[in-house]
């Protein structure tokens, strides 16, 4: 019996004319997140993606590991097939669902008919299957309603399908399907996860880390890399963008009037997110902002960096707490690494009384004795790029 791997495809499948398109994107992806494990056939039909192994020793869990990550699909199963004739089903699915049918209490067969020549309706399959599974499982219960384990049967064009319960998939959209943006990382707990939630929606990211040596170290930049590493796994490879930062934070010490240290500082960040936004053809830039967190966060503070902006600021964790983010960061890993405790360039120099409620002229006033283009562009000419 031969393992293979169907994943059904997510909101895509709505999506009319496109579907193809989105359709192609996702089975690249797919083939690039397997490149490694050994070759495989991946076909998609009717919003089902089947993957086969090519080579026999093939780790097909490790594949279905993997692909569980992968967005764009919202289930998957391993499963096995078989040629199309009742006896041969019921056979396979004695033998491919004993572990499962001997852990479950009750369960039902459900079988779904594309080929229509098929002989038999598809009720009539399951229960000729679940009867023969009955004779052969007699501690397991028929439950039409509540059953503890569904038996799966698909009868498609080239053969009969067998599984047991679908695994929850990664959801979202095909990476890539939905262009490109720049977002802000920090070491932080939130950055990873506005990262992890714009990359859901298809975008394809390239990650900016404002650093600021020797006020922060490079075990904090060290930090960054790992969490970005972690984040490949659901944003595919990423060229990270570590902007020498300290210059700047220098500069508006010196020059602005304290209480509006952190606005402006966050003004330049942005500036420098827009500039590697246009040179790489990004159309928005993501942040971890959440409103309410800290002083720079509040309706007032946005405004103010966002006055400096003609792209769209995607904020993906504004509405959510504190708790909802955590949650997120650990089922997506970072968390650990998110809260080793090395410094921010953010946390460098923190007025003890930061303007929260600011007047956009007046942080413009406050910035107005710096050269704000030949600091972004010294910043942008520094740039060192690490590839994840
Ligand atoms: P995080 O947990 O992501 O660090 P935070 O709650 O500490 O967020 P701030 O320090 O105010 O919030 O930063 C807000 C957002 O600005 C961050 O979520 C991140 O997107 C961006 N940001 C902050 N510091 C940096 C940095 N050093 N490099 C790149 N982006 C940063
Ligand atoms: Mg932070």
């Amino acid at each position: 019996m031969e393992e293979i791997i169907l994943l059904k495809q997510g909101e895509m499948v709505l999506k009319g004319l496109n579907k193809h398109k989105f359709e192609q994107i996702l089975l690249n992806n797919i083939r690039y997140r397997l490149r490694d494990l050994g070759r495989f056939e991946i076909v998609s039909r009717q919003s089902v993606v089947y993957i086969k192994a090519l080579d026999p020793n093939t780790n097909i869990d490790d594949a279905f590991q993997r692909l569980k990550n992968v967005f764009g699909v919202i289930s998957l199963n391993k499963a096995v097939y078989c040629d199309k004739n009742k006896e041969t089903i019921a056979e396979t699915a004695i033998e491919y669902l004993k572990d499962d049918m001997k852990e479950a209490k009750s369960f039902k067969v459900e079988s779904k008919r594309g080929d229509k020549t098929f002989p038999l309706t598809s009720i009539e399959l399951s229960q000729y299957v679940g009867d023969i599974l009955s004779d052969n499982y007699p501690n397991v219960k028929v439950d039409m309603h509540t059953p503890d384990f569904i038996v799966n049967i698909e009868v498609r064009e080239n053969a009969a399908y067998i599984h047991g319960m679908p695994v929850k998939g990664a959801g979202g959209m095909p990476l890539g399907s939905n262009g490109k943006a720049v977002t802000l990382l920090s070491g932080g707990i939130d950055s990873p996860v506005s990262t992890y939630l714009i990359a859901k929606r298809g975008v394809k990211l390239i990650p900016i880390h404002f650093f600021s040596y020797p006020y922060t170290s490079n075990l904090a930049k060290q930090k960054v890399i790992e969490i970005g590493h972690i984040l490949t796994e659901y944003c595919g490879s990423m060229t990270l963008e570590v902007v020498p930062f300290t210059r700047i934070q220098e500069q508006i010490k010196a020059n602005c009037p304290f209480r509006y240290y952190t606005l402006v500082m966050r003004r330049f960040m942005m500036r420098i997110a827009e500039r590697i936004a246009s040179d790489n053809d990004c159309k928005a830039i993501v942040t971890g902002e959440n409103l309410g967190q800290v002083a720079s966060q509040t309706m007032e503070a946005m405004a103010s960096s966002q006055d400096v902006l003609k792209l769209p600021v995607l904020q993906p964790l504004v509405g959510l707490d504190k708790e909802e983010i955590v949650h997120l960061s650990r089922k997506i890993g970072t968390y650990e690494k998110s809260i080793e405790p090395y410094e921010d360039c953010c946390t460098v120099f923190t007025p003890k009384h930061p303007e929260t409620h600011p007047m956009i002229e007046d942080v413009r006033n406050a910035e107005s004795l710096l050269d704000t283009a030949r600091l972004v562009d010294e910043a942008v000419t520094g740039i060192e790029r690490i590839r994840l």
